[in-house]
């Protein structure tokens, strides 16, 4: 290099002294487990399996997590009610062939209420306690209109259940606003609507931003609201589906994100690492500010959740196998 070559401005070194340490930032550090500080609440979030490959997926998943004894693991509802018969049916195996508890999810859209309530009314019978209540979303490109004879609005379907049972209802929440609503405190309304009408619980759109969480909450005590709002934990793997996919459902992604996963896009070994501590710190963000229940969209599968909720200190009464898992690789 000779004189006349420019050079970046260079990081400036901080003086290497042990003040700095002493009087810089702090971070929590893990939690260490204790009777003053249990290990958190953890629900799980399968979807019904399309095909016999995706059954046996779900199926590997669900054994693995059963004896993690979450606390209930919800199954959803297609778009427009279209996976009704295998929502149905994963459920009902969950009541008979598992030591779990099963919440059906269950929309308003595309159905009467005579058809809705035939369908909670089954569930019912067949042993169902948990439903997870919602309005579900017209089909791509347009707006929502209730059915004329259907319940219109997730609070309509709460009422409408508790008439045909005495069920444990939990409903949805948006830290970052449901994408339709009028505005934040007309959705925090419904929400608290919806836990008047005789929801006991509800649980969040999937969110990065702890901050975001923690001032919804604040918001929801505001209003008058006092039932749990369990924050929904995604762990992404695929920073640009998951930034494509946000979008649709107004979940903000930070920048932060971005960078971590950058240049890890044919590194899946990496970005599945990175995607278990994004999880991990997320909650223990929370955990710090109280929070003590957790509910993990799994996508039917199962590492990425088993290893957080490992770190968390939620673990198999028994310790498994070496080999579990094994066959879920990839
Ligand atoms: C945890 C969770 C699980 C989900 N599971 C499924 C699933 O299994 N299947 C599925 O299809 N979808 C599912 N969804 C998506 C959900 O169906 C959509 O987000 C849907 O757009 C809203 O459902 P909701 O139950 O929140 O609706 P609602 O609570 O009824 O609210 C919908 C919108 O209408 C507004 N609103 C409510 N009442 C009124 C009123 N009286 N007048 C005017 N506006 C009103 C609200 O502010 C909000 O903007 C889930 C969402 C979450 C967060």
């Amino acid at each position: 290099m000779n004189q006349f070559t420019s050079r970046p401005p260079q990081p400036v070194e901080p003086e290497a002294t042990l003040e700095r340490w002493l009087t810089g930032p702090r971070f929590a550090p893990l939690p260490m487990r204790s009777a003053a500080t249990p290990a958190p609440a953890l629900s799980f979030e399968f979807f019904p399996p399309k095909n016999d490959a995706l059954e046996t997926q779900l199926w590997t998943c669900i054994r693995r997590l059963e004896p993690l004894a979450p606390r209930f693991v919800s199954v959803t509802y297609g778009a427009g009610g279209t996976t009704q018969a295998r929502t149905h049916s994963t459920v009902t195996r969950l009541v008979r062939e598992t030591s779990l508890i099963p919440a059906a999810h269950l929309t308003c859209i595309g159905a009467s209420r005579a058809e809705v309530d035939a369908v909670a009314q089954d569930y019912w019978d067949c042993g169902v306690r948990h439903i997870v209540a919602l309005r579900g979303d017209a089909p791509a490109g347009e707006a929502y209109a209730p059915h004329p004879d259907g319940y219109a609005y997730a609070s309509d379907l709460v009422a409408g259940l508790k008439r045909i049972g005495d069920f444990e209802i939990s409903v949805a929440a948006y830290p970052e606003t449901h994408p339709t609503a009028q505005n934040a405190d007309l959705d925090i309304d419904n929400l608290k609507r919806k836990l008047d009408a005789g929801a006991t619980r509800a649980i969040t759109q999937y969110f990065f931003d702890g901050e975001v969480f923690l001032r919804f909450l604040d918001r929801a005590l505001a209003a008058g609201i006092t039932a749990p709002i369990v924050p929904g934990i995604m762990p992404v793997t695929n920073y640009a589906q998951a930034k494509k996919f946000s979008a649709m459902c107004g979940t903000s992604v930070p920048d932060w994100m971005g960078e971590l996963f950058a240049g890890t896009e044919n590194d899946p070994e990496t970005r599945r690492m990175i995607a278990a501590i994004v999880a991990a710190e997320q909650v223990r963000l929370l955990q710090a500010n109280g929070v003590d229940e957790f509910h993990f969209y799994t996508l039917n599968r199962a590492d990425l959740t088993y290893a957080i909720a490992h770190l968390l200190g939620v673990k198999p009464a028994v310790p498994v196998a070496d080999t579990a898992g094994a066959a879920e690789k990839g």
